[in-house]
């Protein structure tokens, strides 16, 4: 309920009352079009009529105006509240640009939730995930000049580090997931068993060990923790070129 209603319910509705009860429904009408200036005007004709006195005020300044140079009268004040406009021409692109702030938040959120992968080693493809030599090459060869930091691919825990058969040398880690990826032939290793390491930690230097024909990192990826797939498809699926 508002001002302007309430006095009108609680009182005994005479003719003079209806009046000015239809005069103020005119006259917001006339605010509502015209603004301040339609309010100030109300006022100046209401105080004419000498009849009711009808304040209505877009905003304090009016109404401050209104109180103070109409006649009061036990029944006259009625305070009318023109309730401020609301742009709406631009609610649109409001929308659409929550539109896309939400869309980004939620892209960056999964990206956060995606293990980061890194490449190996700074090195050149020069092996692939084939058959080689009658055996199968079960990882890719990147090769680079001795000393190279290989890094770890994604984050995850040490499991082997130390000589290998075949490998020289070789650091093994387990992922999140369940993962593990295999490097080889290295000549230096920095890194021990149950140690935890970030995607991109130096955990070795490229070597020359085993059986390699000349320095590189050799690199494999088990999905499972047994079988092998082609390192250059997982790390492409990963966003990393080799
Ligand atoms: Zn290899």
């Amino acid at each position: 309920m508002t001002e302007a209603q309430r006095p009108a319910g609680h009182r005994k509705m005479d003719t003079s009352a209806k009046r000015r009860m239809a005069f103020a429904a005119v006259a917001v009408t006339g605010v509502a079009t015209a603004g301040a200036a339609g309010a100030g005007a109300a006022t100046v004709q209401s105080a004419e009529q000498g009849d009711a006195t009808v304040t209505l005020a877009a905003d304090s300044r009016v109404l401050a105006q209104g109180s103070s140079t109409t006649p009061s009268r036990e029944s006259a004040a009625q305070i009318l509240a023109v309730p401020p406009v609301q742009k709406i021409q631009d609610l649109s692109a409001q929308l659409s640009s929550t539109l896309d702030f939400n869309a980004a938040r939620i892209a960056s959120d999964l990206l956060s939730r995606t293990p980061q992968t890194v490449k190996p080693t700074d090195g050149t493809f020069t092996s692939g995930f084939e058959v080689r030599w009658g055996t199968m090459h079960k990882g890719i060869d990147l090769a680079a000049p001795l000393g190279t930091p290989i890094v770890a691919a994604q984050a995850g825990e040490v499991i082997s580090a130390g000589p290998a058969s075949g490998f020289g040398n070789w650091v093994r880690i387990r992922h999140d997931d369940g993962t593990i990826t295999v490097y080889g032939h290295m000549q230096t290793i920095d890194v021990t068993v149950g140690q935890q390491v970030v995607a991109g930690q130096k955990i070795a230097g490229v070597g020359n060990l085993g059986f390699s024909t000349g320095p590189h990192c050799h690199f494999e990826v088990y999905p499972d923790g047994v079988n092998a797939v082609d390192p250059k498809t997982w790390l492409a699926e990963r966003g990393v070129e080799v």
